[in-house]
């Protein structure tokens, strides 16, 4: 079972995914953890150009396909091994992030990225994708620590999450067997509590 955890910043979508991944294990099932990008030595090297190394430039297109890159290393070395072995696979983003990212709020086009994508993973797609969805400036806040920051937040960085959320939320109405949407405003218990019964719902079923 391969379910992939989406949404802008602030949902607080890794914090319940570790929960998540608790209450299934002390239920039996057997899980593994991971993110994008990352999850495997290369990928999180790629990672660490993309979002951690203040010294380089790197391109929008160029951005894709590493995001890509990553992504198909990910999914070769660790995720369809794990779900060989019969496991849970919670994967903290996947494609849709580089739909809504790259390809919407980046502005390379929905298309294009979805086009270098199935090349990356070649039809491999989540069984169940839970989108995080919250109103930027409760997601901006919570970063921030408090509501007045976001004030000072400038209107690209603004207009660039609004971008983000509108993308994802049309990827859920597109795909609405594969998605989930989770209110990521109200508590993190409840929302750690219905995930999981998501998840559970969908094993019975
Ligand atoms: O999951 P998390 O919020 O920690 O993601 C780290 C950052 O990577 C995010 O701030 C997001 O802007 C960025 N990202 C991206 N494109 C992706 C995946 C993540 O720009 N495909």
């Amino acid at each position: 079972l391969f379910i992939t955890f989406e949404g802008g910043e602030g949902a607080g979508k890794s914090t319940v995914l570790q929960a998540v991944a608790e209450q299934l294990q002390q239920k039996g099932h057997c899980v593994d953890t991971t993110r994008e990008p990352g999850g495997v030595a290369l990928a999180e090297k790629i990672r660490y150009y993309l979002l951690d190394d203040q010294t380089i430039e790197v391109e929008a297109r160029t951005e894709a396909l590493l995001f890509a890159a990553a992504r198909r290393q990910h999914l070769i070395e660790r995720i369809l091994p794990g779900l060989k072995d019969g496991k849970i696979v919670l994967c903290d983003r996947f494609v849709d992030s580089s739909i809504a990212y790259q390809g919407a709020a980046r502005g390379i086009g929905v298309e294009e990225v979805r086009q270098i994508n199935d090349f990356a993973i070649q039809g491999r797609m989540p069984d169940i994708t839970l989108l995080f969805d919250l109103p930027v400036e409760v997601g901006q806040a919570r970063i921030h620590g408090n509501a007045r920051e976001t004030n000072r937040l400038d209107d690209e960085k603004v207009d660039f999450h609004l971008t983000v959320r509108k993308a994802y939320l049309e990827l859920a109405s597109q795909n609405n067997e594969r998605y989930r949407i989770i209110n990521a405003e109200a508590p993190i218990r409840s929302v750690i509590e219905e995930v999981t019964q998501v998840i559970e719902d969908f094993i019975v079923n």
